[in-house]
């Protein structure tokens, strides 16, 4: 059954492109479909864009099925990945950061996006929540990650204390964040994003952790989240509601799949099964990280 809800997707135009950096490409989105949007006002607010097929002026619209909005047909369905909003500016517009990184559907079409070009953009999600008593915070991003934690240190509160460690790949990646907290920024570079292994884990093992109730925040490789998240959790013995460490892309990604495609129903269970067992969602995603990683993924 169709029916004419309101759509819960937006069409945005792009209205600006700048290079920040030679991996960084910034495109703002706007156009009348895209005033419908209403920010999340959280600082790790990420989309997902879906992207128009080569040749293809704009992606096809998503479809409501019994009040769902959503691409119901696999067969039809564009390729769609998450992305921060950086910032939301006055007029409405939406600002994001792309990795110009070699091959995949979204980095090619934001190298080669100009004013005109057209996606869908979904309604935002967000998981950064750290407890009000929450005293110093320590984020940690590789260049995937660095809109979100960017947003995060220029949102943060006075009266807070945060260390940042940011893993890029030239000097020119190198950005400046206006910040009420008391903010260090540790610059890490020429290393990880896809050029090498990542230095964030050891940088963050490294880092004394100060006393008082803490907030950890990860934003990169997932392979390198699963290495932070480990450390908090067993050697700092962080709580779940103290950390939003996140997989926000995966190394070599094509051969991960071919070996994720083969277990999906196995792990997808655990993950359910928790749920079931009235586990949070963020409890849910770490025994189902723990699935992952003992059939080798
Ligand atoms: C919540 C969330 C927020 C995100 N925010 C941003 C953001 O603001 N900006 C941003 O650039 N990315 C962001 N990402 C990451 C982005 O979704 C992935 O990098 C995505 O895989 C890019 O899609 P693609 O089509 O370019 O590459 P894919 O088709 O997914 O992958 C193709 C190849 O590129 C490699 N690859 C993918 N991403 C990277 C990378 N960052 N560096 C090096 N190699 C890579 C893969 O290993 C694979 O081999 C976010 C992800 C999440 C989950």
């Amino acid at each position: 059954m169709t029916d004419d809800t309101e759509p819960t997707f937006y069409w945005a135009e792009v209205v600006d492109r700048t290079t920040l950096s030679p991996n960084l490409v910034r495109l703002t989105f706007g156009g009348e479909d895209l005033r419908r949007y209403r920010p999340a006002g959280v600082a790790d607010e990420c989309v997902a864009l879906y992207f128009p097929a080569p040749g293809d002026a704009r992606p096809p619209a998503m479809q409501c099925v019994d009040g769902v909005w959503w691409y119901h047909d696999d067969a039809t369905r564009p390729e769609g990945r998450n992305y921060t909003v950086r910032r939301v500016t006055d007029a409405g517009e939406l600002v994001i950061d792309f990795v110009a990184h070699d091959g995949g559907v979204a980095a090619s079409w934001a190298l080669s996006a100009r004013p005109g070009d057209v996606v869908v953009v979904t309604p935002p999600r967000h998981w950064f929540a750290p407890p009000a008593d929450t005293a110093w915070f320590l984020l940690a991003a590789d260049l995937a990650g660095l809109p979100a934690l960017g947003r995060v240190l220029e949102e943060l509160p006075a009266n807070t204390r945060a260390h940042a460690i940011v893993e890029v790949l030239d000097e020119a990646d190198v950005q400046t964040f206006e910040s009420a907290a008391e903010v260090t920024v540790q610059w890490c570079i020429g290393s990880g994003n896809g050029h090498g292994p990542g230095v964030l884990p050891d940088a963050v093992q490294a880092w004394e952790f100060p006393p008082g109730e803490g907030y950890v925040f990860f934003a990169g490789e997932a392979a390198d989240s699963r290495a932070v998240r480990k450390y908090v959790r067993r050697e700092q013995g962080m709580g779940v509601d103290r950390f939003d460490i996140i997989g926000y892309w995966r190394v070599r990604a094509e051969q991960w799949l071919a070996k994720y495609t083969a277990v999906e129903k196995e792990v997808s269970a655990v993950y359910v099964g928790a749920l079931q067992e009235g586990r949070s969602e963020s409890e849910a995603a770490l025994i189902y990280d723990e699935a992952l990683e003992k059939v080798g993924l």
